[in-house]
């Protein structure tokens, strides 16, 4: 017996940052992919959400301020799959180490994630580098870090998923990954399809 499986919907916050080249990465994967913009983009249903790049603390802003907050705090704890890069993993944290933005009333975040982050974590100066490293169950995988966050703490139930120079860049928590580094400015599609084969369609 042969069953049918429809092309999964990925909706994109695409208030801020680089969304456009998840969206591209996705529908080459063969999703299709809406764009969260208003808090009624909402409304359409979807299977997947993926958080981009960008500026966590613009982002964070935004998405209070144009009440899409708790909407996706609540669909991210009912088990909705979440793909999260860079200032996405920040969105993601409980816990931010290093600055004023741990305060939650200051910088609105998700944080439905059980990790400590560290902000612009490798200097300001060493803000951008390139990398490839193993990443659990896919290999090596290229890694592009610009001015990257990255986990300082992992509670119990976070697996890690990969580590350069010891220090945790890519996390799995339930059914939300999150990564330090920019896999849509990479031309390896690995983590786009480990986030696209978690979602059963
Ligand atoms: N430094 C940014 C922040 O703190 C994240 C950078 C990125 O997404 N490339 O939000």
């Amino acid at each position: 017996m042969t069953s049918e499986r429809r092309q999964p919907t990925i909706a994109v916050l695409a208030v801020q940052g680089a969304f456009l080249e998840h969206e591209q990465r996705l529908e080459r994967l063969g999703c299709s992919c809406i764009e969260l913009r208003k808090a009624s983009d909402l409304d359409q249903p979807f299977d997947g959400l993926v958080l981009p790049g960008g500026e966590s603390t613009v982002q964070g802003k935004l998405i209070d301020e144009l009440g899409m907050l708790e909407p996706l705090r609540c669909l991210i704890m009912e088990g909705l799959p979440v793909l999260a890069t860079c200032a996405g993993l920040i969105l993601l944290a409980r816990e931010i180490s290093d600055d004023s933005t741990s305060d939650p009333t200051r910088s609105p975040r998700l944080a439905t994630m059980l990790v400590t982050v560290r902000r612009n974590a490798y200097g300001r100066q060493l803000g951008s580098f390139h990398t490839s490293q193993d990443f659990s169950g896919l290999g090596e995988v290229p890694m592009t870090f610009i001015r990257a966050p990255f986990v300082e703490q992992a509670e119990t139930g976070v697996e890690v998923l990969a580590r350069v120079d010891g220090r945790i860049v890519a996390v799995r928590f339930g059914s939300q990954i999150a990564v330090s580094f920019h896999p849509e400015l990479d031309s390896c599609d690995a983590i786009h399809t480990l986030f696209v084969n978690e979602i059963r369609v």
